[in-house]
């Protein structure tokens, strides 16, 4: 081995706003053939839009945004960001939060005003017996076939609104799926988002396997179901969420923009967060070795 080859191939790789935790890193890489990619932060930019709200006839948008944008002022997920920022926007000053608490991968619940609130999917009402009346059911499919992640409140055991909230799909995500094919890389999304949302997002930047509904802590066993079948897994996240799955891949890249815990669990820090780093950096890894062979 030439630990020169080894150095070089790392200080492009900082050229490309690629950091490598290790010259050891590089042999990683040499047989990996799947690239799993985590949609939000990843795929799309994860800074999500308050786009609409429906409510039911007897409900109002504002009681609906005061009660979701002052439950969600608890959370960090960025939908919560969106939600508290819309309902800021459109009815100002929000009630104080008596109670709050974070459903992994559903939600947010607590108390605010005197009520019982539930901010999240759809299952996360259904797990409480609520059912969504149809003007919030169809409210919610269509922004869904749209791509925009729908987030129903509900007040005292009863759905109250639809809030529409949206990401958008980075400019260059096409693009590196396209180039992960050309380096012959299978491209696969994975998310908590529901299915119809993750599909409608696959499609716009070409990713024909999906993994939807998948549980925070469920992401690290479809790393490994992969890796089960013979595939050499490179994992990219930026969540908390995302650090057991960047561990457990073969290669693990962190999108620098992410959280502190996914960083510490992966291998490749991609600094600019531009998911074509993950083209460079494997397209590095394999040239450098190629050297040191
Ligand atoms: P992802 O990072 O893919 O969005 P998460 O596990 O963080 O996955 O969340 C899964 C889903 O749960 C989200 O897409 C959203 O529908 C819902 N969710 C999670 N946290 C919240 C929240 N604070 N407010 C509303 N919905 C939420
Ligand atoms: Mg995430």
């Amino acid at each position: 081995a030439t630990p020169t080859a080894l150095l070089v191939g790392t200080g492009r790789g900082a050229q490309l706003g690629i950091l490598i935790k290790g010259p050891e890193v590089l042999e990683s890489t040499r047989r990996v053939d799947t690239v799993v990619l985590d949609k939000t932060g990843t795929i799309t930019t994860g800074e999500m839009e308050l786009l609409s709200v429906h409510t039911t006839e007897d409900g109002s948008d504002s009681e609906a945004l005061a009660l979701a944008g002052a439950l969600e002022s608890g959370s960090e997920h960025p939908i919560a960001r969106a939600i508290v920022r819309g309902a800021a926007e459109r009815v100002g000053t929000l009630p104080p939060i008596e109670e709050f608490g974070n459903v992994e991968g559903l939600g947010v619940r607590g108390t605010v005003d005197g009520h019982n609130v539930l901010v999240g999917r759809t299952r996360l009402l259904e797990q409480q017996g609520i059912t969504l009346p149809a003007p919030l059911l169809e409210a919610a499919r269509t922004a869904e076939r749209d791509g925009s992640t729908a987030v129903v409140v509900a007040r005292d055991g009863a759905a109250r609104a639809v809030l529409v909230v949206a990401d958008t799909v980075k400019p260059t995500s096409a693009q590196a799926v396209r180039g992960m094919r050309e380096l012959g890389l299978t491209p696969v999304l994975l998310t908590g988002d529901n299915d119809t949302v993750a599909r409608s997002i696959a499609t716009r930047v070409g990713i024909e396997q999906v993994w939807s509904e998948v549980m925070p802590e469920d992401k690290v066993d479809v790393v490994g179901r992969i890796q089960d079948r013979g595939g050499v897994v490179a994992m990219v996240g930026d969540g908390v969420n995302d650090a057991a799955a960047l561990a457990r891949a073969d290669l693990g890249l962190a999108m620098g923009t992410g959280t502190d815990v996914a960083i510490e669990a992966s291998d490749l820090m991609l600094v600019r967060g531009d998911p074509r780093a993950v083209v460079d950096a494997i397209r590095l890894s394999r040239r450098t070795l190629r050297i040191i062979k």
